[in-house]
């Protein structure tokens, strides 16, 4: 799980994007990494990328590969200080989880509830 933007990077070019398919991907220790650049429609929403930014959570499956909410502290500090900063830079913003627009499990927790506990760990 100790992997960031490059990995994914490599990743997803083999899948046949243009490199990453995020604009952030925050790792495991917390640390916030640019993927691809925000003025670049994303590849990580189908149907809303176009006019949507992407973050990416290093972890969130078990060892079976299943969704499981694992992430760490580090992360949840991280994600709250970039989801508040974005907000406040692009005022019309909502901030969704990839479950609520498509049939995925991702990002294995409820982003209203997170949303609703003021940005914080649930
Ligand atoms: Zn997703």
């Amino acid at each position: 799980m100790d992997i960031g933007a490059a990995e994914i990077d490599r990743w997803h070019r083999a899948r046949g994007f243009f490199g990453i398919g995020y604009h952030y991907v925050i790792r495991r220790d917390g640390k916030l990494e640019e993927g691809r650049p925000i003025e670049q429609a994303g590849a990580h929403a189908q149907g809303h990328n176009a006019n949507s930014i992407g973050i990416c959570l290093v972890g969130g499956i078990d060892d079976n590969g299943k969704p499981q909410n694992n992430f760490t502290d580090a992360q949840w500090i991280t994600l709250k200080s970039l989801v508040t900063s974005l907000v406040h830079k692009y005022k019309a913003l909502k901030t969704i989880g990839h479950n609520e627009v498509s049939n995925k499990a991702c990002p294995s927790f409820s982003v209203p509830k997170w949303l609703k506990n003021d940005m914080n760990k649930v």
